[in-house]
């Protein structure tokens, strides 16, 4: 499932190829992970792509429609968020004019330079809608923060609030917004904590040793376009490279790069979880 290194990828290969394009036309396919189908496909043909940033997980394109003569009312001038979330096999990729389209592909928006940003998924848990931008908040708003734009500080402070696992509240979208399962089994494994303790008892050392890890793993992550385990593509079609560096996720069986010990899957937070049991002390039986 694409997480923040890999929807930053996808952000930045697609901040090249579309502000100041303005879309022709959309076709659909499936469309039920669109909120509103009439919605999307009034505001999006005749609108110009003017950014596209991640939020969290999300891709929001910022849409911009003039108003037209001679009933702006009836046009829908104004900004609009095309939000896009990837699910768990979504792509969005960029296609030169006249390539064939991939199974699965779902949306289809031709733009005025001939190219196609195309939506594929397979299994369709991605989701897609269009709102006016003022409005957008009520799917961005709930969201914490960026774990690339959070402090050590603020980090441990709000970690000290959870009463919870450290697993679960890492993937937690409304404290940590884009943290997914590979980078939250990938960070606790370099800062060596067990991912059933709870956040509120790691030590002062352990939350630094934490924020310092997820730093490195998202950033090293994004610097290789991302991990490909399965469907997941940057915005001109490439797989990532990230996976090759994973020291636990999906490695049950295998030597720990650090001690030797072989690594362990266990269910943390309803969640596969992979760590080292020797690196990554499991909590003492009575609650920390
Ligand atoms: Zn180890």
């Amino acid at each position: 499932m694409p997480e923040l290194p890999e929807v930053e990828t996808v952000v930045r290969g697609l901040q090249v190829l579309l502000p100041g394009r303005r879309i022709a036309e959309v076709r659909l396919g499936k469309t039920d992970f669109i909120d509103d189908v009439a919605k999307l496909e009034e505001i999006l043909p005749g609108s110009r792509i003017s950014s596209v940033r991640r939020h969290g997980k999300f891709i929001v394109l910022l849409l911009e429609r003039a108003a037209a003569a001679p009933a702006p009312s009836q046009s829908a001038p104004g900004r609009f968020h095309f939000i896009v979330h990837l699910g768990m096999t979504g792509r969005l990729t960029v296609f030169p004019p006249l390539r064939p389209s991939p199974p699965h592909t779902h949306v289809s928006i031709s733009l005025d330079n001939d190219t196609e940003l195309r939506f594929t998924d397979p299994r369709r848990f991605g989701r897609m809608l269009v709102l006016p931008e003022q409005q957008s908040a009520s799917v961005l708003g709930p969201l914490g923060t960026d774990p690339l734009e959070i402090s050590a500080q603020e980090f441990r402070a709000r970690l000290a609030t959870k009463r919870a696992r450290i697993k679960a509240v890492l993937l937690d979208q409304r404290v940590f917004r884009g943290m997914g399962n590979i980078y939250t089994d990938e960070s606790l494994w370099r800062a060596r904590i067990h991912p059933a303790r709870l956040a509120s008892a790691l030590k002062h050392e352990e939350a630094a040793r934490l924020y310092r890890a997820m730093q490195q793993v998202l950033r090293a992550a994004i610097r290789l376009g991302g991990s490909s385990i399965s469907d997941y593509v940057n915005a001109e079609g490439q797989p990532g490279e990230f996976q090759i560096r994973h020291r636990v996720y999906q490695r049950e069986g295998k030597k720990c790069s650090r001690c030797g010990a072989l690594i362990r899957r266990i269910t943390v937070a309803g969640r596969s979880s992979y760590f080292c049991p020797r690196c990554q002390r499991a909590p003492r039986q009575r609650p920390e």
